[in-house]
Parts: structure tokens; C-alpha cells; sequence
């Protein structure tokens, strides 16, 4: 895949960058070797004042940055917007948060006593340089979300982004720096897939974290395992949305459509599979149907534009192939399914759809949809639900609609997610450990969870 800015809303290259040379990668692992040598010793408090720095930098580049993201993959202004506002309360939330996460732990004076110690105590090093491999859906939030802890840690990171979203890399690279940290505490590669192995390989590189698709997990984490080194992954999803007879329709109706097009679609925790009890069902599906259909697609920069162009053609050509196999076998489109005209001749669109009558056969019960399509189910009971809702490879995040407290209670002992959302949508907060089960990949970003990945747990016992 070349490295390069390609406008999904008309196609055109925009900018195309060369790869890093061999040589050029080994000086810069050199630099975060380096750096991490310098900075693991610093103190939380420097730390958290180069952290709140980048934090307000970023916050002055919002409207740019923004700009960036939506000219390189697609996504709406206002939420291009949003997710720069999200990274700069991330930021904050680590620079004023992570010493605390990773204070040191005191054992039980009894435990302490009988291991025979005088004194002893858990603390959390920093690891070393982590190679993040990171996804263009929220090209400056994933990102964030890894930086942010780590380098709050003391750890230095080496960032791979995705081929199509360089500006964005670029940007990232330039905002540490510019807020003052040491030179190689974080810096961006711009390199293809193939040359991750060759990096992941390097014993001056500690460990991997890489959110994006199974199969470039499951290469990462191979040579990872190969090289004993730990990786956290997270990778797709296909999240339930179940709808039970007690919750407000109108409202899970509203929430559904927002659940299922953030992003236009190309979300990993996005809503992708509606599971709707059969009393409530027809409620259901008509009002959802109806907010689909409504939803504005159009230009990605224009201010009121809901839905964006798809990131790329691939993508929008994966999406059309999952929706004709599944009309080719029976189900029924209830909106979309095609191309909005007057748009698709100039970039990628696809208009948002609803597709009900989905059987075991049919690719779409299976494969996650990256896009505006969403997939409705009907069911007797909870029981079916839940089942439905574990018949999948992937296992991120799901959401219950129901006023029945047995009922959350019944899901939560059952579901097979990393996380549960009842009467709203998932949506990640930093406070909050995020990540899955299942195919959707392991470990957790966010929260102390999160930033405890990347430590050297260590016990310290002094007799
Ligand atoms: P992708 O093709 O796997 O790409 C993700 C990153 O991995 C890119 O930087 C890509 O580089 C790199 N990559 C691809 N193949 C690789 C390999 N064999 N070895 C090393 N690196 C490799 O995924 P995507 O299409 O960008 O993103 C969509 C997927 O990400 C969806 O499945 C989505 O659900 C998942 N996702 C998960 C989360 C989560 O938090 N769980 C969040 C967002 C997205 P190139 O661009 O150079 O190929």
C-alpha cells in the first residue's frame, strides 16, 4: 500500500511520501533507545507538564488537525473535531491521573511478615520503547490513546500508522516535539506493513501494541510471541445492540442510528448487529429504519454532513460484497444497499442501510461490517439474544436496551465482551478499561488497566 493522502470524498492523490530507508529506521530505533534511557528516570511531574503542554498545543491545532483527518479518511468535520477534543481530555486525564495509577503498591503487612521481608512494596517501571501499529478510523484518537499512558509511564514510542493517513503521523510526531519532549521519546516511522517485523524483531524494542484488523494482529502477535515480547491488540468488532420490551424504544431507536453511523460506520466499537426483542420489534425496526434513511450524506467538510465517503475504495467494495450476499440469499433491505447517486460517481459513499432477515448462512452474520450497514435480528427471549449475540468470532463491547435489572444482571454474567452498556451506547472515556475478548484481541488500554501494559511490575522485597 502506497504511503500516501488520498481525498476519499473525490479520489484524488493529494500527497505521496516515501518510506523510510533501512538505514533511516535503525537511526531512529538508535534515538528511542536513546530516549527512553533519559527519560524513564524523569519525574511524574515533568512528565505530566510535557503531557498538559501537548494537551493545549493540540487543543489550539483542533480546527487543522481536524481538517488533516477529514481530507485523509473521510470522517465528518464535526466529528473530526470532536475526536481532537477527545485526545486533549485523555491527555489531561493521564498527565493528572497516571501517578496515582502507578504508585506503589504496599502488600498486606501479614503477607509482608510471613514472606519474611521487613519491607516490601510493588512498583511500576517503565518497559522500554513500544511499537504502536495503529488504524486510520480514528487516526489521532488511537494514537492517543496509546501515547498518552505510555509516555506518562516513562516509556518512549515508535508510531507505524496506517499507509493512508501519513499527514495525521506526521502531525502526531511534531506535536510531542513541540511541546518539549526529549528528542526519540516519540517518534513517527513512515513505513509499510512489511517492514514491522524487521522493528518487532529489534532487542531495543520492548514490546507491541496494534489495533486494526485480525489478520495484521495475528502476524504481530506471532512474532511478538516469537521474540517473548508482550503485545496488547485490539482488533474488530461486531457488537451487539440488543432491544428488550421494557426499554424506551424511541430513545434506543435514536441511539441505534448514532451507535451504527459514528464514523460512517468504520468504527470498531460502532453497533453493528440489532437484536430485537419480537414484541418490540416492528416499533423498533421502523423508527431505526427511518433514522438511517434520514441521515445526511454528503460532503465530509460540509458542517451538517452526518455520513462521510467510506475511508476507501476497498472498503466500500468489502461492504457492497457482504450486503449482495446477504440480498443474493434472502434477507430484506429495509433502507440503502447501494450507492447514493449524485455522490458515489465522486468518492466513495455508501448509503446508510438496514438489513433484516439475516440468517447463519449468510457472510454478514459472521464478518464484521465497517461501515454504515447494520444487521437486524428478531428474537423470542433474552436467552436468545444473548446467544445470538455470542454467535460471533469477535467479542469488543455490546449494548443492552432494558429497564429490567434482572435482565442486565442475566447479560452481564453471559455476554462474551470486554464490555456492556446498557440504555446507551458503548463510547470509550478514559477512566474506563477498554478492549475484548474472542477475536477482538486482548489486554486493555485506558484506565489504570492501560497504562499498567506497558510496566515492569515489580517486586522490590527487602529483608
Ligand atoms: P489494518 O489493515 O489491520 O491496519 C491497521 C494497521 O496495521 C495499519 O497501520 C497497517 O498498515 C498495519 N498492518 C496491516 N497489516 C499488517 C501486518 N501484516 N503486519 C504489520 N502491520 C500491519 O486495519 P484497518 O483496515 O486500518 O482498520 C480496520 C480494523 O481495525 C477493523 O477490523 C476495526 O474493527 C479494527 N479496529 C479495532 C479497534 C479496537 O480498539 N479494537 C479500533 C479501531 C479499529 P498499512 O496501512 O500500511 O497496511
Amino acid at each position: 500500500m502506497p504511503i500516501a493522502t488520498v481525498n476519499p470524498a473525490d479520489g484524488e492523490t493529494l500527497k505521496t511520501y516515501d518510506g523510510l530507508s533501512a538505514e533511516e529506521i535503525e537511526r531512529r530505533i538508535a534515538k528511542a533507545a536513546e530516549a527512553f534511557d533519559r527519560y524513564r528516570t524523569t519525574s511524574f511531574a515533568d512528565r505530566a507538564r510535557l503531557l498538559h503542554r501537548a494537551a493545549d498545543l493540540l487543543e489550539e491545532d483542533q480546527q487543522d488537525i481536524a481538517r488533516t483527518m477529514t481530507t485523509e479518511m473521510g470522517k465528518p468535520i464535526t466529528q473530526a473535531r470532536a475526536e481532537a477534543a477527545k485526545c486533549v481530555k485523555a491527555m489531561r486525564w493521564y498527565a493528572d491521573h497516571a501517578e496515582g495509577l502507578l504508585a506503589d503498591e504496599h502488600p498486606a503487612g501479614t503477607d509482608v511478615k510471613d514472606s519474611g521481608a521487613v519491607r516490601a512494596r510493588v512498583r511500576y517501571r517503565p518497559l522500554g520503547v513500544i511499537l504502536a501499529v495503529m488504524p486510520w478510523n480514528f487516526p489521532l484518537w488511537q494514537v492517543i490513546r496509546f501515547a498518552a499512558p505510555a509516555l506518562m509511564a516513562g516509556n518512549a514510542g515508535l508510531l507505524k500508522h496506517a499507509s493512508n493517513v501519513p499527514g495525521t503521523a506526521l502531525y502526531l510526531e511534531d506535536l510531542f516535539r513541540r511541546a518539549g519532549y526529549p528528542e526519540g521519546c516519540f517518534q513517527t516511522l513512515l513505513i509499510g506493513s512489511g517492514a514491522v517485523e524487521g522493528i518487532l524483531r529489534d532487542p531495543r524494542v520492548a514490546a507491541a501494541t496494534l489495533t486494526g484488523s485480525e489478520p495484521a494482529g495475528r502476524s504481530v502477535a506471532s512474532i511478538a510471541g516469537d521474540e517473548v515480547k508482550k503485545t496488547v491488540l485490539e482488533l474488530g468488532g461486531s457488537d451487539p445492540f440488543v432491544v428488550m420490551p421494557s426499554a424506551d424504544i424511541e430513545e434506543a431507536a435514536k441511539t441505534a442510528v448514532r451507535a451504527r453511523a459514528q464514523n460512517t460506520g468504520q468504527s470498531c466499537i460502532a453497533a453493528k448487529r440489532f437484536i430485537v426483542h419480537a414484541d418490540v420489534y416492528d416499533a423498533f425496526a421502523g423508527r431505526f429504519a427511518a433514522g438511517m434513511r434520514a441521515l445526511k450524506v454528503g460532503d465530509p467538510l460540509d458542517e451538517s454532513t452526518e455520513v462521510g465517503p467510506l475511508s476507501s475504495e476497498q472498503g466500500r467494495k468489502d461492504l457492497e460484497e457482504l450486503v449482495d450476499d446477504a440480498v443474493r440469499r434472502g434477507a430484506t433491505l429495509l433502507c440503502g444497499g447501494h450507492r447514493p447517486e449524485g455522490l458515489a460517481e465522486r468518492g466513495w459513499y455508501y448509503s446508510p442501510t438496514v438489513i433484516a432477515d439475516i440468517t447463519p448462512g449468510m457472510r454478514i452474520h459472521r464478518e464484521e461490517t465497517f461501515g454504515p450497514v447494520a444487521a437486524l435480528y428478531r428474537v423470542p427471549d433474552l436467552e436468545a439474544a444473548v446467544e445470538l449475540a455470542n454467535d460471533t468470532p469477535f467479542g469488543l463491547s455490546s449494548n443492552l436496551w432494558t429497564r429490567d435489572d434482572a435482565e442486565v444482571d442475566r447479560f452481564v454474567r453471559d455476554i462474551e465482551a470486554g464490555g456492556v452498556y446498557v440504555n446507551g451506547m458503548t463510547a470509550s472515556h478514559p477512566a474506563f478499561p477498554f478492549g475484548g475478548v474472542k477475536r477482538s484481541g486482548y489486554g486493555r488500554e485506558l484506565s489504570g488497566h492501560g497504562i499498567r501494559e506497558f510496566c515492569n511490575i515489580t517486586t522490590v522485597w527487602q529483608g
